[in-house]
């Protein structure tokens, strides 16, 4: 390999081609528009190519990389020498796309929570693809009443569907990371709760969460000066805790203080 990882950029390259191959299988690619971001030097691009995607847009934060890329591909991929926190993703293509994305974990976490809150009237994407660390994907696949339910699974259970593929070893990788990694896949909700605005299921499950281990009680103390009167309204039993309640019953309550705040 020429090109010496560089730690910041948190380069870990895939370089088991039976995991790579497992990963491409995953979705219909065939004509379909796809958005890998961190490619690399390409190694899963290789694999997305061969099942000829209609298009391949490549969103890469290295330019020494990206100069590899071109090389390797030339025309059959569209290369942006960008940073993906810093671009608005609902307009960088016409076409849902399918998005591929073995990423820095801290990035792989923040973009996805970045996604939904900024998503602008339809879902730009059909399907997310991405490597997440083990224990994150395991809070992001957890259900109601386990102790990895929380703020992560339930907002982005909010508006999409959530499914672990599979755990990936740290000997996929070059260099080997110290971390277990799960592939993790989302795809849009039909039907999702409506709210006002995204945020404030943010606002709200971070109150909530923050008092993990106390009764539901006092956040609501703390949100509504009429706390009783909304739980009664939405039946809420004040002796839970917040790892008990469900995603409609969080939805319920953000509409309670979207009322509030109107
Ligand atoms: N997906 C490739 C590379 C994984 S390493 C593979 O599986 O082999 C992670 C890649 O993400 C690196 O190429 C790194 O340069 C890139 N990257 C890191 N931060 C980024 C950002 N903010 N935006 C775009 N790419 C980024």
């Amino acid at each position: 390999m020429l090109i010496k990882p560089k730690k910041s950029l948190g380069q870990n390259f895939l370089i088991d081609k039976n995991i790579i191959k497992k990963i491409v299988s995953i979705s219909k690619i065939l004509n379909k528009d796809v958005l890998e971001i961190g490619p690399g030097t390409g190694n899963l691009t290789e694999y997305i190519l061969k099942e000829k995607p209609n298009k391949i847009i490549l969103i890469e934060k290295d330019k020494l990389l990206c100069d590899q890329l071109r090389l390797k591909f030339q025309d059959k991929v569209v290369i942006k020498n960008e940073d993906i926190l810093k671009i608005n993703e609902n307009h960088i293509s016409e076409n849902k796309l399918i998005v591929f994305g073995n990423l820095p974990y801290n990035i792989s976490t923040k973009i996805v929570c970045n996604w939904i809150l900024k998503l602008e009237r339809d879902f730009w994407f059909s399907e997310l693809i991405l490597m997440f660390q083990k224990e994150v994907a395991d809070r992001i696949i957890s259900k109601i009443n386990s102790s990895n339910y929380g703020r992560l699974s339930i907002f982005l259970n909010w508006k999409m569907n959530i499914k672990k593929v599979f755990d990936v070893s740290p000997n996929c990788f070059y260099p080997k990371p110290k971390i277990q990694s799960t592939l993790v896949h989302f795809t849009p909700k039909n039907n999702y709760f409506v709210l006002n605005e995204s945020k404030n299921l943010e606002k709200i499950t971070r109150v909530f969460f923050n008092q993990k281990r106390k009764k539901i009680k006092n956040p609501l103390k703390q949100l509504f000066s009429n706390y009783h009167e909304v739980s009664k309204k939405l039946k809420l039993d004040l002796d839970l805790r917040p790892q008990n309640l469900s995603l409609k019953t969080y939805c319920n309550i953000v509409k309670e203080y979207e009322k509030l705040i109107n």
